[in-house]
This record gives C-alpha cells, structure tokens and sequence, in this order.
C-alpha cells in the first residue's frame, strides 16, 4: 500500500458516529419548533459531507446555510481565519449549530463563535467531525472546545471525507492520514 496514506477511520464508521450524534442532537435541540428551527451553519468546504449526513440524520427542525473561513494552506495554519462568506447571515436570535470539519488550534471557530455572539445569537453550539485537542492554543483549551465531536484524533494531518491538502483528496470515501513526506519518487 502507497506509504503516503493509512486509513484512520472508514467511511462506515464515520456513517455510524453521524447516526449517533444525530441523536445526541436531538435530545439536546428537543425543544426546537418549525417557528424557529435551528440554523445549521456548515463550514466549507470541508464540512459539506459530513454536515449533509448529519442534517439528513437529525429530526429536529433545521435550516441549512453555509459559511467559509479561510485558514489553511497545504498542511500548516496560513494565519488569523477571515470570513469569506457567511458574515452578514442573520443570527440574531437564533438557536445556532455550527458544523465544522475539523477543530484543529479552534482559531476558526473562536472567530466565529465571537463573531456570531456579537450579532446576537440566542446560543451557538460546535459540531465537529473530527478534534484535535492536543493541537489547541493553551488560551483556547477549554474555551474552543465542540459540543459534539465524532472522534478526537491524534496530531496528524488527515485528508478525505471533504478534508482537502490543496485542493486534492476531498472525496475519498475515508479518513486517512496524510504523510507527503513519503511521496514516492
Ligand atoms: P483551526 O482554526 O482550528 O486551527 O483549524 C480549523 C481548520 O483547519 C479546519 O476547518 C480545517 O479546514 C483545517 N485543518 C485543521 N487540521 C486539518 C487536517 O488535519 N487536515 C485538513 N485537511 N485540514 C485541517
């Protein structure tokens, strides 16, 4: 098998860990009503897999919008995150679920949990498929942590299931662990 890659999780056990956070939500959103459905912000484009199959799986009352944040380049942070879209989406008194791909140092999510506090959101809860927590700037280590978190890896750099290294890898039907270093020549 190609060196550069080893499965962390199959697409199966990523299917069946969404089944249960489906219903983690749901006991916790159990109060939602079709008046005010939670609005599910999915990051992207990383998360669009992940937050389709959670969306699909959940019961409750949902609306689905879609921001974009960008941080990453290759494999290493590429600075302080910045909207590149979903800034202006009105949460101001709203029950929000942030889906994120992967919380890495939690400097994206910290810039948006602000930024949605400061226009008003009702609360905001972090759904992230995939936690880094060895990985999280000390400032931020209890601070930027997700509500709901399909599994807490290891520090590697993972790619597949919507998680991209420039571009590639973003439809694999796995989680693997990325290792360009052992590029074959
Ligand atoms: P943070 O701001 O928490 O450091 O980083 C969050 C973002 O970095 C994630 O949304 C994701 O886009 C990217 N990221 C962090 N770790 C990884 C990784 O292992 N693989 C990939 N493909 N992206 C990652």
């Amino acid at each position: 098998m190609n060196k550069q890659f080893s499965i962390l999780k199959t697409g199966d056990e990523v299917k069946a860990r969404i089944q249960e956070m489906a219903g983690e939500i749901n006991r916790d959103y159990a109060g939602i009503t079709e008046e005010q459905p939670l609005l599910v912000l999915c990051t992207l484009r990383g998360a669009v897999f992940f937050a389709s199959d959670l969306v699909r799986a959940v019961s409750i009352p949902c609306e689905l919008d879609f921001i974009k944040i960008k941080s990453y380049q290759g494999t290493r942070p590429a600075g302080s995150p910045i909207f590149e879209l979903g800034e202006q989406i009105n949460v101001s008194g709203r029950n929000v679920l942030i889906v994120e791909d992967i919380v890495d140092t939690g400097q994206t999510m910290d810039t948006v949990m602000h930024n949605f506090a400061d226009k008003g959101a009702k609360s905001i809860r972090i759904a992230a498929m995939l936690d880094k927590p060895s990985r999280r700037l000390p400032h931020l280590v209890g601070k930027v942590e997700a509500d709901y978190v399909g599994f807490s890896i290891p520090d590697e750099f993972v790619i597949g299931w919507g998680l991209d290294y420039n571009e590639q890898f973003r439809l694999l039907p796995d989680i693997m662990i990325y290792h360009p270093e052992h590029e074959e020549s």
